[in-house]
């Protein structure tokens, strides 16, 4: 052998051995958890039609607070989670369908690494894309809303770094059961203070390998409707104000993206009075309420001191078809009619050991909410509804008896409910 051809052996030997230990570096590296946590402001600049209510027939005539975007990204191992909340009322599945494509598109993700939500607020705009049946201002602004949710989740990406997380859990009084009986024993919509109600504050707290928060994120259970039908103003209402109240009172580099769980019959405490003259630009019953939700996270978050680094990712995403209501008046001579079967979109994503969220494209009444969290192999489990579309109210059976507003809305059979609820617990337990 001469020298040549030992120099060259010697040389492809070095190159190996530095290549592999080049790839085991990189290979511990992607094993660390990173994440990020990004913010866009979202209020629109040109009068939108609001959502929630029929009865507002006219464009929004100002700006209460402002209305944000926030997006959390969290990669390990080439696994993906996109959380996404929005201080909006709900993603319409014609809107939903174009925005998920486009940032699934954007970022090369899976169905199941993007939970893509609202928080519900009845003070924000509704999103359309449908030129025929959309209000032109609407149309815009859903539009400008698909490219700033890109822009912040690409902000998240391109910020991603180690990061440790930690759950904590709280309690809040802000929601109420609002399924009130009249004398007559009929459902009306009011307050039942004493009725079920996920009175938690899920706190996940998200900070830099070296202790510096950046993240607290959090998930209750209440409708944010307190400024009622006759508001024109813009506003998160009450879980966009706690969101903002959250980063005041921890500072600029604490991001506070927020999740609606289980609230289909939840309404928050006060709704506003009418003719209660308060200062201009000031209405106390989304303030005060907003004020007190964000107070309990910011305890909880300030109490939460085990925070964990690395953690596999793990996601997964079903459409689980449950029977369709059949109905005599309503929807008749419609296409709805032909169908059988009403989807419900289950995304389900695990981080590290004790944490797990869920999310459904449906209204889920709260004891359907808190039926998953007690059946969940995890120890916090962030219940995610308006999440990835929306097919409406989901009741549990012992309700349709009962009857009421949500009874009456829903589009689903008797019984759907704990199809749901099954599905669900089946995914959180394959994910462990
Ligand atoms: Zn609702």
């Amino acid at each position: 052998m001469d020298l040549k051809r030992i120099c060259r052996g010697i040389i492809i030997f070095c190159v190996c051995f530095m290549l592999s230990v080049h790839s085991g570096k990189s290979q511990v590296k992607k094993e660390i958890l990173q994440g990020a946590i990004s913010k866009i402001e979202i209020t629109p600049d040109i009068p939108v039609m609001l959502y929630g209510y029929g009865s507002r027939k006219t464009p929004s005539e100002g700006i209460h607070d402002p209305l944000y975007a926030r997006a959390v990204v969290f990669e390990n191992s080439g696994g993906k989670l996109v959380l996404v909340s929005t201080d909006i009322g709900s993603y319409g599945n014609e809107a939903y369908a174009t925005i998920q494509k486009s940032i699934l598109n954007q970022f090369s993700l899976k169905a199941s690494e993007l939970f893509l939500s609202a928080i519900h607020t009845h003070s924000s705009p509704i999103l359309s894309l449908n030129r025929e049946s959309g209000h032109p201002n609407n149309i815009i602004y859903t539009e400008t809303l698909n490219q700033k949710l890109l822009t912040v989740i690409g902000d998240a990406f391109n910020h991603l770094e180690p990061i440790h997380t930690g759950c904590g859990i709280g309690y809040s009084p802000v929601g109420s059961n609002r399924r009130e009986m009249r004398p007559d024993g009929s459902i009306t919509l009011g307050r039942n203070p004493y009725g079920p109600a996920d009175k938690e504050v899920l706190v996940m707290k998200v900070a830099t390998a070296d202790g510096n928060p950046i993240g607290a994120i959090f998930d209750y259970a209440t409708h944010a409707t307190s400024l009622g039908p006759r508001n024109m103003l813009i506003s998160g209402d009450v879980i966009g104000l706690a969101e903002q109240f959250v980063e005041q009172i921890l500072g600029e580099e604490v991001v506070s993206p927020a999740f609606a769980g289980a609230s289909g019959d939840i309404d928050p405490w006060y709704r506003i009075l009418p003719e209660f003259n308060t200062e201009p630009g000031w209405i106390p019953e989304p303030v005060l309420l907003g004020t007190l939700l964000g107070e309990e996270v910011v305890t909880v978050f300030r109490n939460i001191e085990m925070i964990h680094p690395g953690g596999a990712i793990k996601t997964s995403f079903e459409t689980l078809e449950c029977p369709r209501r059949t109905r005599n008046n309503e929807n008749s001579g419609t296409s709805e009619d032909e169908e059988t079967t009403v989807p419900v979109n289950i995304t389900a994503a695990r981080i590290g050991d004790d944490a797990a969220f869920i999310g459904f494209n449906i209204e889920m009444l709260t004891e359907i909410g808190m039926a998953i969290k007690a059946g969940s192999p995890y120890k916090h489990t962030f219940i995610i509804t308006h999440c990835n579309g929306s097919s409406g109210y989901l009741v549990p059976a012992e309700l349709y008896k009962e009857g009421g507003y949500e009874v009456t809305s829903t589009r689903f059979e008797i019984g759907s409910a704990e199809m749901v609820v099954r599905k669900a617990l089946r995914m959180l337990y394959d994910l462990k």
